[in-house]
């Protein structure tokens, strides 16, 4: 039986829309939204323990940054943007959750064109678990390879938390889920190995961390805390070029985001891993770190 989904649009509590908290069902947007028919939207995701958001001044940095990448200018400043994420928690009496703030162009031009749209923000925060079956997360997730790639830089704004970078990454975990896998592997445009739809991936060999170089995608913050912590560790840590065909050369990969936290892998496709000591260490030592104390010794 399927579990009962409570929509995110008709739930009770408080969204922070535009400078002051409305209730949750009134947090609404007119049809003819520029980022809805144009992706001009960036969008960020943050986890709060006990009632902290880790790196929450990174991600408004980071969110700052992706509207720049998209041209424009979100009208509130970077601590006002860590108040409002902080208020949205509050406001819906959270201490371990998700926050996603999201700021977008509005509806005062119609067309490609939008030099005098509005930009709004918005921050809303929700009780969120684990972001995969807690279960199949210890013993290691299932991942299948990806057909899109993430795309040439020279494209589009690879290093934007932008919506428009999505639409590839819901086409490819739904075909993931698809075939009974719970996330998918994206190559990028030169067919290296690059991350999975909504986290960045590492892998073991001889004790050592082996992850791509962020140059097309996302240089994710859960990905340069681990990167810290692995090197406080002695654990030596390789960023370079990854080619598929190195896949069935390592002994352990997980995975690593925000909403995924430290999330080990045993299967990616045909190759086969064995969650181990390196994953284990390095998702306990993350759990540690985002914990307050840790988090406010920043
Ligand atoms: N890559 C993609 C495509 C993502 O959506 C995310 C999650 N934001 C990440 C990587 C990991 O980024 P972070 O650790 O900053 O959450």
């Amino acid at each position: 039986m399927a579990a009962t989904l409570v929509p995110y649009h008709d739930r009770d509590g408080f969204i922070w829309f535009d400078g002051k908290l409305v209730p949750w069902r009134e947090a609404n947007l007119h049809i003819l939204t520029h980022g809805l028919h144009y992706a001009s939207a960036v969008f960020e995701g943050e986890r709060a323990y006990g009632g902290q958001i880790f790196k929450l001044h990174e991600h408004s940095q980071r969110l700052i940054d992706s509207a720049r990448m998209l041209d424009f200018e979100i009208p509130y400043t970077i601590e006002e943007i860590d108040a409002a994420c902080n208020e949205a928690m509050k406001a819906n009496k959270l201490v371990d959750c998700y926050v996603r703030p999201i700021a977008w162009r509005g509806s005062e031009q119609m067309g490609v064109s939008a030099q005098l749209n509005k930009i709004h923000l918005a921050v809303a925060a929700w009780d969120w678990g684990s972001y995969f079956d807690p279960q199949e997360r210890l013993r290691g997730i299932r991942i299948g390879l990806a057909q899109y790639r993430r795309p040439d830089p020279a494209t589009i704004p690879a290093k934007a938390k932008a919506t428009g970078l999505y639409m590839i990454c819901t086409i490819e975990k739904h075909r993931a889920e698809k075939a009974g896998y719970a996330d998918a592997l994206m190559y990028d445009w030169r067919g290296r190995v690059a991350e999975c739809t909504g986290a960045n991936i590492f892998f073991v060999k001889d004790g050592a961390l082996h992850t791509p170089t962020p140059d097309c995608f996302l240089d994710g913050i859960t990905r340069r805390t681990v990167i810290d912590l692995a090197k406080r560790r002695g654990i030596a840590v390789h960023e370079r070029t990854i080619m598929p065909e190195e896949l069935p050369s390592f002994t352990e990969c997980f995975i690593v985001g925000t909403a995924a936290e430290v999330t080990p892998v045993r299967e990616i496709g045909p190759h086969n891993y064995q969650p181990g000591r390196v994953s284990e260490q390095l998702l306990n030592d993350y759990m540690a770190a985002v914990q307050p104390a840790k988090n406010a010794a920043e």
